[in-house]
C-alpha cells in the first residue's frame, strides 16, 4: 500500500468533490488507488504532481473520482477522455513510461448482490461490497504501453494555426490535412455539430 490517503479519506475528498457519494464514487477511487499502487506513485496531487497522465473511458460519476485521486483534470491537459462507455482507466507514469490499464470486472455487480443480498438498494449494496471486495475481484489490471506524442503532454507549447475554412485557431496539432489544406476537424468532417438558421 503505497497511497498518501486512506479509502476512506479519498471517499469524503470525492463525496465533497462530485456532490454525493454512490458506487460510482467508491469504484472511481479504488480503481485509482489500485493504479497508483501498480505504478508506485505515492502522492500523485503532492511530490508526484506532473508524474501522471490518466485516460478515462466514461463520462459517469467514476471518472470524478479518479480525477480526485490522481489530481488529474481536462483542463491541467493531464485527464484523456476516450468515449468508450465502460469503467476502466489507463494510468500512464510519463517519469517512466510505464502504464497500465485498470477496468472494473461485469462479475462485481453479481458478486456484490450476494455478498450483501440483505440491503434492499443496490447503490447501497455496491457502496458497502465495493469497499470491502478485493482488487482481484473488482478489477482486472494490465501492463499496457500508451504512445503519447509530445503534443499530448500537459506541458507541450505548440505553435497555432487557423483553419483555412472556418478560420478558428487550432492547437496542440489537431488540424488535419485535407487536399492541400489545413482544416480544423469540424470543417474535416468530423463535426458533432451542425449550424441552424437564426430564428
Ligand atoms: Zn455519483
Ligand atoms: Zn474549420
Amino acid at each position: 500500500m503505497v497511497n498518501v490517503k486512506t479509502l476512506d479519506e479519498y471517499l469524503a475528498d470525492a463525496a465533497q468533490a462530485h456532490g454525493h457519494l454512490c458506487a460510482g464514487q467508491v469504484l472511481g477511487v479504488r480503481l485509482a488507488m489500485l493504479g497508483m499502487c501498480k505504478l508506485g506513485i505515492e502522492d500523485p496531487r503532492g511530490k508526484d504532481r506532473k508524474r501522471l497522465v490518466t485516460f478515462v473511458e466514461i463520462d459517469r460519476c467514476a471518472t470524478d473520482a479518479v480525477a480526485v485521486v490522481t489530481g488529474c483534470r481536462l483542463g491541467k491537459r493531464a485527464l484523456k477522455f476516450r468515449d468508450w462507455g465502460k469503467v476502466a482507466a489507463t494510468f500512464v507514469d510519463v517519469s517512466t513510461g510505464k502504464a497500465v490499464r485498470v477496468a472494473a470486472r461485469e462479475s462485481s455487480k453479481a458478486l456484490a448482490r450476494s455478498m450483501h443480498p440483505e440491503i434492499p438498494g443496490k447503490n447501497e449494496q455496491q457502496m458497502r461490497a465495493y469497499r470491502e471486495m478485493n482488487d482481484q475481484d473488482l478489477f482486472d489490471t494490465q501492463w499496457v504501453k500508451v504512445e503519447l506524442g509530445p503534443e499530448e503532454f500537459p506541458g507541450y507549447k505548440g505553435e497555432r494555426v487557423v483553419c483555412e475554412q472556418c478560420g478558428e485557431g487550432i492547437n496542440f496539432r489537431r488540424e488535419v490535412h485535407r487536399e492541400g489544406k489545413v482544416l480544423c476537424r469540424a470543417c474535416a468532417g468530423e463535426s458533432y455539430y451542425t449550424p441552424v438558421a437564426e430564428k
